[in-house]
């Protein structure tokens, strides 16, 4: 049994109870952070928690807790949890309310929930654990603050489900310019002729963790040319490589899309590089 965290209080997972009032259940008001735990260890801890600031302060949820608050209870669920490959989640709703009303209320106190779960994926530091992935494509028919963590992942879903549906396993988002903005559940680097892309931040993307990550790996160790700009989906459906990036998945290869292979339908080299500079120096950061 997990034991997850609530308003100040630890206790298992399946007995904790939030009000049907509360915001986050009633209009998805809240935004949420998901931090990788490797071995005990954090992944990206303050970088996570910067976003998750940002965040608060962008949806105006009033809640100053110091990054030491937040590893104290990040440190405490994984205490409880055991310390192997866990996701720490932590979600700040607005709160609960007395009635149903858009407007902000004045003088709720936000709600807090944190729990573990196992992650599946595997991060075993072994190459050859990683399972390459087969994607569809959408169009992006999400809200347009895309680079809030908005609990309100209703969106998402519907284009995760879509390419789930179509036997795959992630579905590949792109613009009414058929620009590439990122994937349901993961950023995106598209590789050609040596060089990487990846979409420039905006309001079509979230700012993930593992991409700047990533970004920053990639440029400190200057082997692989890495560009942030405009992708297009001819450029993805004629790219060499594929990658997805996200604080579960690490760095992914893509084989397919829309059921025609990525190049020779194999795991790229620039991939097997890029893996290897993010677990060396994943918890650098
Ligand atoms: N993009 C979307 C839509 C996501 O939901 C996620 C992760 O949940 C990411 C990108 C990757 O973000 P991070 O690397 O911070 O996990």
């Amino acid at each position: 049994m997990s034991t997850a965290f609530l308003n100040g209080d630890y206790s298992v997972l399946e007995t904790v109870k939030i009000s049907p009032m509360d915001r986050g259940f009633l209009f998805g008001d809240g935004i949420y952070e998901l931090i990788s735990v490797h071995d005990g260890n954090l992944i990206g801890f303050n970088l996570h928690i910067d976003r998750m600031k940002e965040n608060l302060s962008a949806v105006e949820i009033n809640l100053d807790w110091t990054h030491d608050q937040w590893r104290e209870i990040c440190n405490k669920l994984i205490d409880k949890n055991g310390a192997g490959n866990l996701a720490v989640y932590l979600q700040v709703s607005r709160g609960v309310d007395t009635k149903r009303h858009h407007a902000y209320p004045e003088g709720i106190t936000p709600t807090v929930f944190g729990f573990t779960s196992e992650i599946t994926t595997s991060q075993e530091n072994n190459q050859t654990m990683v399972m390459p992935m087969k994607i569809s494509s959408a169009k992006d028919k999400r809200w347009r603050h895309c680079n809030i963590k908005s609990t309100a992942l209703l969106g998402n879903i519907i284009h995760f489900q879509k390419g789930q549906s179509e036997g795959n396993d992630e579905t590949l988002l792109f613009n009414a310019d058929d620009e590439v903005t990122e994937a349901s559940t993961s950023n995106v680097f598209v590789v050609k002729d040596g060089v990487v892309m990846t979409p420039l931040l905006d309001n079509q993307v979230l700012p993930g963790i593992t991409r700047l990550m990533l970004i920053d790996m990639l440029r400190k160790d200057g082997s692989i040319p890495i560009e942030e700009c405009v992708v297009t989906m001819s450029q993805a459906r004629d790219a060499d490589e594929i990658w997805l990036s996200s604080s579960t998945k690490e760095v992914v290869p893509v084989i397919a899309l829309d059921g025609n292979t990525i190049a020779s339908g194999k795991v790229g080299p620039l991939w097997e590089i890029a893996y290897r500079l993010f677990t060396e120096k994943k918890f650098d950061y």
